[in-house]
């Protein structure tokens, strides 16, 4: 299927590696040309010159922490006019929810809520004066099936739900869509680092746990990165102006509720 949106121009946030990287080079594949953001710019200036050759588009590596104001107008000042924005940042911390203090939820509100919201304020009445917007927010299926060791994500990241949905029935008439993916068990660094300290004292290693991991998902495997860029992808395509305000588990099957 062509998805209807070659030429068009995507903000990705925080897409040197994992979710992101892989949003980025899915959208890339469909002929949409690039600015992505990360905080280590050598890194990130490998991955847009690998996409840049695999794919044959325009792709800007702007550097910085996208959870900062200076991260945010770099963004920005090298993509004033995105068609997509893709929403994302590191989590928070996993750990016991006691030990966290006012400080450590403040900053998980303004990684995981207040930076995306910023940047959708940012790009959004554009979006709508073109008539065309796709904007994808990366949280988590613990917005839907939290855990207490992701306090602090949960926390943050169901704000960041609800102001999308307060939002998003006021755009789509100027075909301006927001919908949210929520990831489980994507096999990528934070995946495995999130494992490695919530099993630090099993007397496993981290490759037995990341298998017992697995195995224990309704797929018995880990999500495949190419496989959340895909529906990204979708969710950016030109075929889904009808379709907004959505929050889409992408977890192998794991959640248990009908809705
Ligand atoms: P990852 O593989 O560790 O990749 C994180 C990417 O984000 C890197 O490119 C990193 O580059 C960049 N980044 C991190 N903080 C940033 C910041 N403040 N500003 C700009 N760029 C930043 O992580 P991932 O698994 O793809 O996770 C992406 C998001 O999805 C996270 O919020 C995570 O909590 C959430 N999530 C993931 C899963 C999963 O199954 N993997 C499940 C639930 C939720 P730099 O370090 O150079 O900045």
């Amino acid at each position: 299927m062509d998805l209807g949106i070659r030429g068009r121009t995507a903000l990705v946030c925080a897409a040197s590696k994992g979710l992101g990287r892989a949003c980025a080079e899915a959208l890339a594949a469909e002929g949409v040309n690039l600015v992505l953001t990360a905080r280590r710019s050598d890194l990130l200036e490998q991955v847009a010159a690998s996409i840049r050759q695999k794919f044959s588009v325009t792709v800007a590596a702007a550097s910085g922490d996208i959870t900062t104001e200076a991260g945010r107008a770099a963004a920005l000042s090298a993509c004033p006019r995105p068609d997509i924005l893709v929403n994302n940042a590191g989590g928070p911390p996993v750990g016991d929810w006691h030990s966290f203090e006012r400080e450590q939820w403040l900053a998980a509100a303004d990684s995981n809520m207040v930076a995306a919201i910023m940047m959708i304020r940012a790009v959004i009445d554009g979006m709508a004066e073109r008539k065309f917007g796709r904007i994808i927010n990366i949280t988590s299926a613990m917005v839907k099936q939290p855990h207490a060791a992701l306090s602090l994500s949960v926390a943050a990241r169901i704000g960041l739900t609800g102001f999308t949905k307060a939002i998003a029935a006021q755009y789509v008439g100027a075909n301006v869509t927001i919908n949210s993916l929520l990831p489980e068990q994507f096999e990528t660094d934070r995946l495995r680092s999130n494992i490695q300290k919530l099993t630090a004292k099993s007397g496993r290693t981290l490759d037995e746990e990341v298998a017992a991991s697995a195995a224990s998902s309704p797929a018995k495997r880990m999500g495949r990165v190419e496989e959340f860029g895909a529906v990204c992808a979708f969710y950016c395509s030109a075929h889904a102006g009808y379709l907004t305000g959505q929050n889409v588990m992408l977890d192998g099957g794991r959640y248990p509720a009908v809705f």
